[in-house]
C-alpha cells in the first residue's frame, strides 16, 4: 500500500537543534497559541498528514499494535511488480479482497472525517493553509471537503491509468473486461493507491516538492515523518529555515526540528488551532 523506503534520515547531523521546542514545559493554551502565531505569521503554510489522523476516524494503521500488517503479515515488497506481472489477477483480487485488503477496504466505507480533517479545511477556506500533503489514501480529506489536496501515496477510490496518468473514479470505469484499460488512451488502469515498489506518480510528486519549496510552516500532522519522500518535506521546509508545527500524541523523529510541537490528536488539537488562528486574524 504504502511505499516502503524506510531509509535513514539524512538530516540527522542537524540534531545539534534538537533542543529548539519551545513548547517545552508549556501549557497546553500557551502551546495552542504558539502554533496559532506561528501559523499565522506564515506567508505559505502546508500540511503533511499521515495514518495518525486516519486512526483518529477508526481507520487501523498498517504498523504497529492493532495494525493491518502486524495481524497480517507484511505484504509484499513488489506488489507493482506483481500487478504488471498479472494485472487481471490483481484487478480480481481488489474486486473480490480477502484478508487484510478486505478489513481495509470495510473500515474505509464506515469511516468519517474527524474534527482534524475538518480544521484543515477551515484553515483552508480561512486562505491560511495552501496545500495538503496527505499520505493517507482513504479518501477522507475530500470528503472532509479540502480542495487543494496532493495525495502522494493514491486515493483508494480512484483508478489511474499507468500510461497517461489520468484518474478516475472506481465506478466510472468498466469492469467486464479486467484488466481495464483507459478509456482516453487504451493504457493499463490500476488503483490509483501506490503500490510497493511503485514510483510515486511524476504529477503529484511534482506539485508536493512545488508546493514543498513555496512553504515556510509545515504543519506536520499525525505521522512520523519516516517513509521517503514525504519525510523529506519538512526537513526541506526546516533546512531552508521554515517553521514546523508539530501534532502528534507521540514524539517523532522530527520532534526536535520543529517550533512547536502540540502532543495532542489533530481532532483535538486542530480545531483550538484554527480557532486561535481565527481571532489572529481577526476573523
Ligand atoms: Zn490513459
Amino acid at each position: 500500500m504504502l511505499t516502503p523506503a524506510l531509509e535513514p534520515c539524512p538530516y540527522s547531523r542537524h540534531s545539534v537543534i534538537a533542543q529548539r521546542s519551545a513548547s517545552k514545559g508549556m501549557s497546553w493554551e500557551d502551546t495552542i497559541a504558539q502554533a496559532a502565531e506561528v501559523v499565522h505569521r506564515a506567508r505559505y503554510v502546508v500540511a503533511l498528514t499521515g495514518a495518525g489522523l486516519s486512526v483518529e476516524s477508526g481507520i487501523p494503521p498498517f504498523r504497529g499494535p492493532g495494525g493491518l500488517w502486524t495481524k497480517y503479515g507484511e505484504p509484499p515488497l513488489n506488489g507493482f511488480q506483481r500487478f504488471l506481472a498479472d494485472p487481471k489477477k490483481a484487478w480480481e483480487e481488489r474486486l473480490n479482497p480477502s484478508g487484510p485488503m478486505r478489513e481495509l477496504w470495510e473500515t474505509l466505507v464506515r469511516a468519517q472525517p474527524n474534527p482534524g480533517h475538518y480544521g484543515l479545511v477551515e484553515l483552508e477556506r480561512l486562505g491560511v493553509l495552501r496545500c495538503t500533503i496527505t499520505q493517507n489514501v482513504d479518501n477522507l480529506h475530500r470528503r472532509a471537503g479540502s480542495e487543494l489536496l496532493a495525495e502522494i501515496h493514491g486515493n483508494a477510490t480512484l483508478v489511474r491509468c499507468l500510461s497517461c496518468v489520468r484518474r478516475m473514479p472506481m465506478e466510472a470505469v468498466d469492469l467486464s473486461q479486467l484488466p481495464p484499460t483507459c478509456p482516453e488512451c487504451g493504457g493499463l488502469l490500476k488503483s490509483d493507491t501506490v503500490s510497493f515498489g511503485e514510483p510515486i506518480p511524476p504529477d503529484v510528486l511534482r506539485r508536493c516538492q512545488e508546493e514543498t519549496a513555496r512553504a515556510d510552516c509545515m504543519l506536520v500532522v499525525g505521522t512520523s515523518a519516516t517513509v521517503y519522500p514525504a519525510a523529506g518535506f519538512p526537513l526541506d521546509v526546516h533546512q531552508r529555515g521554515g517553521a514546523l508545527v508539530e501534532i502528534n500524541p507521540y514524539e517523532t523523529e522530527l520532534t526536535p526540528y520543529c517550533t512547536v510541537t502540540v502532543r495532542a490528536p489533530a481532532g483535538e488539537a486542530l480545531p483550538k488551532i484554527v480557532e486561535a488562528v481565527r481571532l489572529l486574524r481577526g476573523r
